[in-house]
Order: structure tokens, then sequence, then C-alpha cells
């Protein structure tokens, strides 16, 4: 099964889905290796047309790459970065759907192979372990080893993470807390994320917990008080325009009967629609 409205070739393509069907160093609660399927599954619910935008997606050169599957950790980061550097050399902006967030490192270092890059993370965790049962490239540090590559990390969400995250947070990433975006509105913390900024492209990757475990209750990690749809929604057209690679990860479908997998779905089409009516629509 392809994603729905994903009718394009790859030559033609401007959008390439790929699943990644590797959960191999997930420490609570396993199952994100079936999610790209239920995503695709998921997607079929929405209607090709977008109100909001006036945008037809049957009209949006999106090609479904299929899924590559993984065994171990050290394997899907050395395979992974190098196809999601052609598809970004090929002029294509990649859109991975995971998997657990240890997809992220790859796709952002294949990204940041030829420009500067800042990693936008939607998270309810910091993921800043050095190292996590045993593993130094598990979910519970992608954010770590984000920043060990000199890329600047944008976190947002942030609603756990032991004392020595935060530290670690504080001394060298920007993040904003769900406290910080109750109190100040999702809009002015999107204004302040545009105006952190500085590099030529932005990465923007959504683990799936930092959205309400009431909303979102099939991930790896539920986390509460987290964003609602409708902010996550919000930021996605807001972030989408700046994006040059995107990820939906951490949907662990047979916990919620495949919702969260559905609201994943649904992610990615806004993230097309938005980030389309700038590049294509309107050029
Ligand atoms: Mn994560
Ligand atoms: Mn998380």
């Amino acid at each position: 099964m392809i994603f729905a409205d994903s009718i394009s070739d790859y030559t033609r393509s401007l959008y390439v889905i790929y699943g990644v069907l590797f959960d191999g160093t997930s420490s609570f609660r396993a199952g994100s290796r079936w999610a790209p399927e239920a995503i695709r599954k998921g997607s079929y619910n929405f209607e090709p047309y977008d109100y909001d935008y006036d945008c037809d997606l049957a009209n949006v050169p999106v090609y479904d790459m299929g899924d590559a599957e993984f065994g171990n950790v050290n394997d899907m980061i050395a395979e992974l970065q190098p196809t999601i550097f052609r598809v970004i050399k090929d002029g294509k902006v990649p859109i991975i759907l995971g998997g657990e967030h240890s997809v992220t490192l790859p796709c952002i270092r294949a990204l940041a192979q030829d420009t500067s890059v800042t990693a936008v993370i939607f998270d309810a965790h910091l993921d800043l372990k050095e190292c996590y049962l045993g593993n130094m490239y598990g979910h519970a540090s992608v954010s770590r080893n984000i920043l060990g590559c000199s890329i600047p990390l944008i976190q947002i969400g942030v609603r756990s993470g032991t004392r020595a995250e935060y530290q670690y947070a504080r001394e060298k990433s920007t993040f904003f807390t769900m406290d910080q975006i109750r109190r100040d509105g999702i809009g002015n913390v999107l204004n302040s994320v545009s105006r952190l900024i500085e590099s030529n492209s932005v990465y923007l990757s959504i683990d799936m917990d930092v959205l309400d475990p009431a909303y979102a209750p099939g991930v790896g990690n539920p986390e509460p008080y987290g964003l609602t749809p409708f902010e996550l929604r919000t930021a996605i057209r807001h972030l989408a325009p700046l994006a040059s690679g995107f990820d939906v990860v951490e949907i662990a479908p047979d916990y919620d009967m495949g919702m969260s997998a559905i609201a994943g779905a649904k992610i990615v089409r806004d993230f097309v629609v938005a980030h389309s009516n700038v590049h294509i629509l309107l050029t």
C-alpha cells in the first residue's frame, strides 16, 4: 500500500515518503516499526482537498518510496544516511515515517552534508541521554547525537528529562517547555523559533509523544500535559515552508487501534500542503 494521493513517480516528485521499520532501541513500548503501514492505511481516511490552502493533494507530486527494514541501530544509521542524501541531492524533500526517534539522526546528517541545518524537534522528551540501556545511538539519545554533529537544536514541547539532561540542554540546546507554551502561546513561541534560525535549511522532526496522550496514546513513551493537535498543526504550518526534511516518529499503532497513526497521516498531509503552498503553488 502506498500513501494516499502519492501519485507521482520518483523523477517528477518533489516529496519522497520513506518508511523506516526500526524500533530496536525502544525502551518502554516497542512497536513503532509497524507505524509506516498504519500511517499509510490511515492516510486513506482523508479527502485530497485542503480547504484552508485551496490545495488538492492529488496535484502535488509526492512519491512513496516504500520501506526499509533494519536489524540494528548501527546498520540503520549507516544505510539510511546515503539513501536520504540521494533524495535530497535529487532536489526532493524527504518525508520519513518512523520507526523510533533514532532514525532522525542519519536523516539530519544527510541534509547537513551539503548545507547548514537547524534541527527543530517537537518532543515531550529531551532525548539527551549520553547512553541508555548500553546504547549511545538509541532513541533516548537522538538529540544529544544531533548536537554532537554541531547541528544547532531547537526543542519544543519539552516536559521530560533527567536533571543531567536539563542541565545539558541549558548549556547546548534551545528548548521551549510545555509550561512556556501554555504561558506565552504557541504563536509567540514559533515567532521566537523563527528568530533563532540562522541556517540555510531546517529539518523538522515530530516525535508523536509531543501531543498530549489524550490525542495520541499510541506512542512508545506517553507523557501527560502535551500539545493539542491544533497547536501542532499551527506549528507545522509555520515551519513547513522553511523545512528541507521532515519526519514523524515514535507512533506505536498497536496501543490505540491506529488512532495516533491516523493523526500521523494527517500531520504528513498538513506538512506537504503547507510546504507546497510556498514552494510550488506560489512560485
Ligand atoms: Mn524522541
Ligand atoms: Mn519523546
